[in-house]
């Protein structure tokens, strides 16, 4: 008897979560509401725009109180990852990614660190991709989706989806489930 209420509860829980929201978290959200990001001075001014786009896609969220910010100085080499206390960006491997982040530090200030494989043929922007481009503005805007503390969504067309197809601008736009996740957490 109390294992069929139990699973008819579970079962609700599950419907509801469903058609509620997608979005999901990572990690302590950010206690001060600002992130700090840094790029390696390598980077040129079409691939530091884009990155630039991507984070500021996140601060235009009317409902959201989070902000990413410009470190002084914004293009700096630094080892990636490594916990220094500064959030960066960095072309390296990423494994077999299009890119990876890291949480280097759950604390009330977070800290992430993100790699952009550098093997992967990506369109700086703002133009549209072509077919064999991957789009880095929606790519960097998926990543610091993480460093802010969301995980994935399973909503396709979610910038926090988990894959992003050749040539889909798409994510460089935020979705409704971009959104609320955003704006639960601050
Ligand atoms: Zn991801």
């Amino acid at each position: 008897m109390r294992k069929t209420t139990f699973f008819t509860t579970l079962a609700a829980l599950v419907l509801t979560a469903t058609q509620a929201f997608s979005w999901t978290t990572w990690g302590t959200k950010d206690g001060d509401k600002k992130m700090y990001l840094s790029v390696d001075t390598g980077y040129s001014s079409c691939q530091y725009n884009a990155m630039k786009r991507g984070a500021q896609s996140w601060n235009a969220v009317g409902c959201s109180g989070f902000t990413f910010r410009q470190d002084n100085p914004v293009k700096i080499d630094r080892p990636v990852p490594s916990k220094d206390g500064r959030s960066h960006i960095t072309y390296s491997s990423a494994g077999g990614a299009l890119a990876v982040t890291y949480l280097m530090n759950n604390s009330s200030s977070r800290e992430c660190d993100m790699i952009i494989d550098n093997g992967v043929n990506f369109n700086c922007g703002p133009d549209a991709s072509r077919w064999n481009e991957y789009d880095l503005e929606g790519v960097v805007c998926h990543e610091e989706g993480h460093m802010l503390g969301l995980g994935h969504s399973s909503v396709q067309a979610a910038t926090m989806y988990y894959a992003i197809g050749a040539g889909d601008d798409s994510k460089r736009s935020l979705h409704q489930d971009d959104i609320d996740g955003v704006c639960y957490l601050y």
